[in-house]
């Protein structure tokens, strides 16, 4: 048994938190560390621990010969700047619907990006990524890489965003497979976890990634105190609400 003290400044930060209109991206209390993702001449960054998982998965497909980057991190200003100008070029009713508010972007923890089956001309509000060929692979291969689309059209009442096959984020495993299979958006997942209390409830998933079990961790008002098994390798994410999201790992396998 090890105790782990995790200030509260933790929830904001991790794989799992939840932006929405409902709960701002706070500025990570650990910084954020970008790297580009290989795209030719365009430059999209992506927070290190999604990139990697992305590139693995694009070697699969083609090196990004047919899908493009079209968007990943973006700054807060940045993100006024698209919902100012969309607010100027479509209106309010298009641009609620599809342009997240300045500071309520996913796009600000560096976890999303926006693809495109590759053309000449890509629109970058609403790219084209059609639920055939490559980019319906890369949709179905993507949670055994962490990442899940984010706003599914059944989901547009829960999520607050309407329908985007564009936009995918990265959550991490076994996460992405769990809200798969269960068909549950991270708002949902957040929740559904609530039932599975640390040291308690914990959920257990056998999945492609291993053998996990999974808890919510409520936060206290200070430190609060994470006690973990020696034999496991656990790793920790804010919910960006009043928790942490703790993964245990039984057993892992890495995919090839
Ligand atoms: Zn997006």
């Amino acid at each position: 048994m090890t105790t782990i003290a995790l200030p509260h400044e933790l929830i904001y930060a991790g794989e799992l938190i939840l932006v929405n209109a409902h709960y701002p991206y706070r500025k990570s209390p650990r910084g954020q560390r970008l790297v580009p993702v290989h795209n030719g001449m365009d430059v999209v960054l992506l927070a290190h621990n999604a990139a990697k998982p992305l590139e693995l998965l694009m070697a699969q497909l083609g090196n990004w010969e047919q899908i493009a980057a079209v968007s990943g991190w973006r700054s807060r200003r940045e993100q006024q700047q698209i919902y100012d100008d969309s607010l100027r070029d479509n209106g309010k009713e298009f641009t609620e619907n599809f342009v997240a508010l300045p500071g309520c972007s996913e796009h600000q923890t560096g976890l999303a990006i926006d693809l495109a089956l590759r053309r000449n001309e890509i629109d970058f509000i609403r790219p084209d990524f059609p639920y055939t060929g490559i980019c319906q692979t890369f949709r179905q291969k993507a949670p055994y890489y962490g990442f899940v689309e984010r706003y599914p059209k059944a989901k547009a009442n829960i999520t607050g965003i309407a329908h985007e096959p564009w936009h995918f984020r990265y959550v991490g495993k076994p996460h992405a497979e769990v809200m798969t299979e269960h068909g549950l958006v991270l708002e949902e997942y957040i929740s559904f976890l609530k039932n599975h209390q640390y040291g308690i409830a914990p959920y257990v998933y056998q999945g492609r990634s291993g053998l996990a079990e999974i808890a919510y961790l409520p936060a206290a008002a200070q430190d609060t105190i994470l006690t973990t098994n020696a034999n496991h390798s656990y790793s920790i994410s804010g919910n960006n609400v009043d928790g942490f999201i703790i993964t245990a790992w039984r057993t892992r396998h890495d995919r090839k």
